[in-house]
């Protein structure tokens, strides 16, 4: 017990010197130890009163002339601009709408068009993460057919050896969302761009909880959802950045009117608009999109880099937690202990020996095991069959709740 007096101390007094500690009341949070974050990012406290806002006045009452007086209509690329800081990229290059899924389509097909404008016919490869998040490789089957390309899915590890003349377009996750392995953005845009393809990477795991750096690693394209670590709600348009020296020869697959040069000339031929414009496709979902708007208001005055540092410090604290309180052999993590390789999560996983005590009726162990600890008042997730994931998102998340979470987590599984 002494192991508990002492780390519940030292957890008091990092949230003493926590400078990123008053913005948890920013958000709508109960005593609930939420570490779910990387899935649903909690509700930022002025996202209710906007939406009122914009249902009942800019809705309600001004109508259809919203789409002008309230900024509907130039919304994506306005709030492009606002996730363009978190990301390290100037503004005018970050459309906002549509799914991260749609996104990685256009991305992935636009690369492969890309590539073949600069490079010739030649270049019929795309080369994807094996471990990714399904539907980014499921979309990029898609896109493989849509172009004619050949399908290429390695470990991110074996990108660098499998790139080549014939490799089009390269997708990577800069952090995998199950292990929460942080990939080497920088070197791998740079291989990629050695052998003349397009770099594709998807940021949902790393935006809003650490610095990316797209313009400076001269990224060609990336796509990231918002209802993560960016807290714009359930379903909350996804974004597209496309780098400003790309832009005149992004050629969309799903060009709608929105992404026409003069959307309301209603011409029957399709001319792209300048800019990341033609990102966008059709009319934007509006309530999602203004929700997303007012959650980036809590980033205001803060600084991606505390963020990284806190983030960094809270996964240390809590792997610590879980090595005092969880007895031997029973977890293993997953997730790299150098900080150059660590996202903002800690992925854990079950030993079979667990299986005995938890496992009934076909439930996987991981789920019998986060069951209870959501039931204890700590909410993480779990990832089929045996891994525990807990998110941690610096903006509310404390050195308290990570030591209250690694201790009901020893309690359950002693
Ligand atoms: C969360 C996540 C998605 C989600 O895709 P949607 O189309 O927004 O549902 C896609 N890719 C990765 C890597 C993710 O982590």
């Amino acid at each position: 017990m002494s192991d508990v007096r002492e780390l519940a101390a030292r957890a008091e007094k990092l949230d003493a010197a926590d400078e990123l500690a008053p913005l948890r009341s920013r958000f709508v949070l109960d005593d609930v130890v939420y570490l779910d974050g990387n899935s649903l990012g909690a509700l930022p406290a002025n996202v209710p009163g906007r939406i009122e806002d914009v249902v009942r006045r800019q809705w309600g009452e001004l109508r259809i002339r919203s789409w002008d007086e309230s900024g509907w209509w130039t919304a994506p690329e306005r709030i492009g601009d606002r996730i363009a800081p978190l990301v390290g990229a100037a503004p005018g290059q970050i459309v906002v709408g549509d799914s991260t899924s749609v996104n990685v389509l256009k991305a992935l097909v636009g690369g492969v068009r890309l590539a073949r404008l600069a490079q010739g016919p030649g270049r019929d490869e795309i080369v994807v993460d094996a471990t990714t998040f399904p539907t980014d490789g499921y979309i990029a089957q898609s896109a493989a057919r849509l172009t004619g390309c050949t399908l290429r899915p390695v470990t991110p590890a074996q990108v660098p050896g499998v790139l080549g003349e014939r490799t089009a377009a390269v997708l990577l996750n800069h952090v995998d969302y199950r292990t929460g392995r942080l990939h080497d953005l920088p070197g791998l845009t740079a291989a990629v761009h050695a052998v003349g393809a397009i770099a594709v990477w998807d940021l949902c795991h790393s935006a809003g909880a650490l610095p990316v750096g797209l313009d400076e690693h001269g990224v060609d394209l990336a796509v990231g959802c918002t209802y993560k670590y960016l807290n714009g709600g359930p379903g909350s348009p996804a974004y597209l950045y496309v780098r400003q020296d790309v832009q005149d020869r992004f050629d969309s697959p799903l060009p709608g009117w929105n992404s026409h040069a003069d959307p309301f000339g209603m011409r029957p031929d399709f001319e792209p608009a300048a800019g990341a414009l033609r990102g966008r496709v059709g009319t934007p979902d509006i309530l999602s999109m203004l929700a997303l708007e007012a959650a980036l208001e809590v980033w205001e005055d803060v600084d991606v880099a505390a963020v990284r540092a806190k983030s960094l410090a809270l996964t240390d604290f809590f792997l610590e937690c879980v090595t005092s309180y969880v007895p031997d052999g029973l977890v293993e993590s997953l997730t790299p202990a150098a900080h150059g390789e660590r996202g903002s999560q800690v992925a854990l996983r079950c030993s079979p020996k667990l299986s005995t005590s938890f496992e009934q009726g076909g439930t996987p162990i991981a789920g019998a095991v986060m069951k209870r600890l959501i039931e204890r008042g700590v909410v993480g997730d779990f990832r089929h069959p045996d891994v525990l994931r807990f998110g941690f998102t610096p903006l509310y998340v404390g050195f308290g709740d990570a030591e209250r979470a690694a201790r009901v987590l020893g309690e359950e599984l002693r």
